[in-house]
């Protein structure tokens, strides 16, 4: 198990920044997901992790042991990857003693290890099987197997579920998650899925054109995104936001929108210029007394939601609420937003205020 301290890591190549002096710490036995769009430099940053990288700068220290020039086969650590690589001529207990038999373990260690190791994976009945003739998941389970049979101090996974169906991807995240959960090795995970990383992370990284947006757990990120990006990369549909200029004083604790006022849940910096009051769509709610109006333009059913697409002053405006609830397109209603739900970003930098 491993602790991973990230400091200041930076990667060029060449002209091109992919990495800007991220800074971030992984616990002994995490399960953390490093999130963002493609190119964001998610797969950089874990291969630095890795030792498949040099960075261009900063630290990179396992345990309080600074790696970042060492060799990935130093750093006691199972990478695994999209594709997986097995020998596909090899059966499944040859792939999974591959790791030990080329460290040099003993016979009858490797033996038992790998015994261990497809009972976790519920896989004993396949150990005679070639590879090359086995389902999706079983050959995931397998290189899992592989990975896991060394006892590496953390695993590094890209994407490991991206090329597998919706539905047994779900299944599989359940899998990967349940076997870290017996485990508790320290797993770093780089996924491009928001929902993939809420479920399945302790912590979660997000990334956006190479600088970290925030950093922290799930209920933390999606309840007060650091920035709009965030805000809006988190979240189906993502986070609404109503724009406006204004000027609001260090320590107010509201912000008026023509003829409404909108507390927020904290006491805000000063500002003055552009604001975006953000709000994500379950925290909308339609009401005829709300002197806040706008007028309904589309409403989609969910099955026990539906979403309600407004146009307001300040922009259109996303609600989830009952289906059970009356919205008729065409009509002008009152909008209530959740006053212990709102945040406030500058519209500029895209930071948050609170
Ligand atoms: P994806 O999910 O598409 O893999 P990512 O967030 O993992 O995206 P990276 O693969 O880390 O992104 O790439 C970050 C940026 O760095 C991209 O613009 C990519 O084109 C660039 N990049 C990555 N590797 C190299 C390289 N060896 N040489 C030049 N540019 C690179």
């Amino acid at each position: 198990m491993a602790q991973i301290r990230i400091d200041n890591l930076r990667k060029e190549f060449g002209a091109f920044t992919a990495v800007q002096s991220s800074t971030f710490t992984i616990e002994d036995g995490e399960f953390f997901m490093l999130l963002g769009p493609s190119g964001c430099g998610k797969t950089t940053t874990l291969r630095m992790m890795a030792g498949l990288e040099l960075p261009t700068g900063g630290q990179i220290y396992i345990d309080n042991e600074e790696v970042g020039q060492k060799p990935a086969s130093q750093r006691d650590i199972a990478f695994v990857f999209q594709m997986f690589a097995l020998y596909p001529h090899m059966n499944v207990r040859k792939n999974i003693s591959y790791p030990l038999i080329s460290q040099g373990t003993p016979r009858a260690k490797v033996r038992e290890k790998v015994a261990e190791v497809v009972k976790i994976l519920k896989i004993e009945e396949l150990l005679d099987r070639p590879v090359g003739g086995l389902s999706g998941g079983d050959r995931q389970r397998v290189a899992l197997g592989r990975a896991i049979v060394r006892e590496p101090k953390a695993f590094f996974m890209d994407e490991p579920l991206g090329a597998l169906d919706a539905e047994f991807r779900e299944h599989m995240a359940e899998e990967l998650r349940a076997l870290h959960d017996r485990m508790g090795a320290t797993t770093v995970y780089v996924t491009h899925d928001q929902l993939e990383a809420m479920q399945m992370g302790d912590k979660i990284v997000v990334m956006n054109h190479g600088v970290v947006e925030q950093f922290g757990v799930p209920q933390k990120i999606y309840d007060w995104p650091a920035t709009k990006f965030v805000a809006q990369f988190i979240g189906s549909p993502p986070m609404n936001f109503l724009d406006f200029d204004g000027t609001v004083e260090r320590g107010a604790t509201g912000v008026c929108l023509g003829n409404a006022d909108f507390t927020v849940p904290e006491q805000l910096q000063s500002h003055q210029g552009k604001l975006s009051l953000g709000v994500r769509p379950e925290h909308v709610k339609l009401s005829d007394a709300a002197p806040y109006r706008g007028e309904i333009l589309a409403k989609e059913y969910l099955g026990t939601t539906q979403i309600i697409t407004l146009a307001t002053a300040n922009g259109s405006l996303k609600a989830r609420i009952s289906s059970a609830d009356p919205a008729t397109v065409g009509e002008t209603v009152g909008i209530e937003l959740d006053a212990r739900k709102l945040s406030l970003f500058d519209a500029t930098s895209g930071r948050a205020l609170l």
